[in-house]
């Protein structure tokens, strides 16, 4: 059995330092990250879209992941902005059932367990127009790990323990996204922790997964119950 291709993106480089804050740079973060997830990945062809400090354009980062027909792209990034946390990204105009809903929930979820020490803030499962997400005809994942202009997670970014950790957390989702055998393997969300509510309505049962004001969180919610079995699951809007 051919091994599964797995692309990592390496964000920024040469030129392009991307966030640079409290005496870090982003380009350094994501270089040391991917080599260090590179080099725990077993079962898997990793590939990187560079491995020096050098710059690539977003197209050639793209065209690694066409050409090598990568089951998985990841691109990562570090954040700034004035926010704080870890988020990671889809691209917008994906369908529920797309492969890469599935696994950015995995990935995600894997990431967040293994960082939970540092009780870093969750700012959810997000989807984005990124170029390097967009135009991918792969399944590709964009992270965002905490925020360099952020002093408590720059301080956590310069313990070399975060990297690891944070190294092991997107092996575990990255074995978990491609359902590799050594790792655990995909199951459903548990109901209850997903805050799953029952109501009764006129003769009919309604289980209501939540209520939201913005569409892009309720997409998300409804690929989240898909995934846990709700195949009758849909979205509805209260006139
Ligand atoms: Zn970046």
């Amino acid at each position: 059995m051919q091994k599964p291709v797995v692309v990592l993106d390496p964000g920024h480089g040469g030129y392009d330092p991307g966030a640079t804050y409290n005496g870090l740079k982003e380009k350094d973060l994501n270089l040391a990250l991917a080599i260090k997830v590179a080099s725990r990945l077993d079962g898997v062809k990793t590939l990187l879209t560079r491995e020096r400090d050098i710059y690539v354009s977003l197209a050639d980062r793209v065209a690694l992941s066409r050409r090598a027909e990568a089951n998985l792209f990841i691109s990562l990034h570090a954040n700034a902005g004035g926010g704080k946390g870890f988020e990671s990204f889809i691209y917008r105009g994906l369908g529920a059932k797309d492969p890469a809903v599935l696994m950015q929930q995995l990935l995600h979820r894997a990431v967040m367990k293994a960082i939970d020490r540092w009780e870093i803030t969750d700012r959810g499962l997000k989807r984005a127009s990124f170029y390097v997400l967009r135009s991918n005809p792969r399944p590709a994942i964009l992270i965002e790990s905490l925020f360099l202009d952020n002093l408590r997670e720059a301080q956590i970014w310069r313990e070399p323990l975060f990297a690891e950790t944070l190294a092991g957390g997107l092996v575990d989702g990255i074995k978990n996204a491609l359902a590799l055998s050594d790792a655990e393997p995909p199951r459903p969300a548990n109901p209850k922790a997903a805050g799953f509510k029952r109501s009764r309505t006129s003769g009919l049962y309604t289980v209501q997964v939540g209520a939201f004001s913005h569409l892009e969180n309720a997409r998300q919610r409804l690929a989240e119950a898909q995934v846990a079995g709700f195949r009758d699951a849909f979205i509805y809007q209260k006139q």
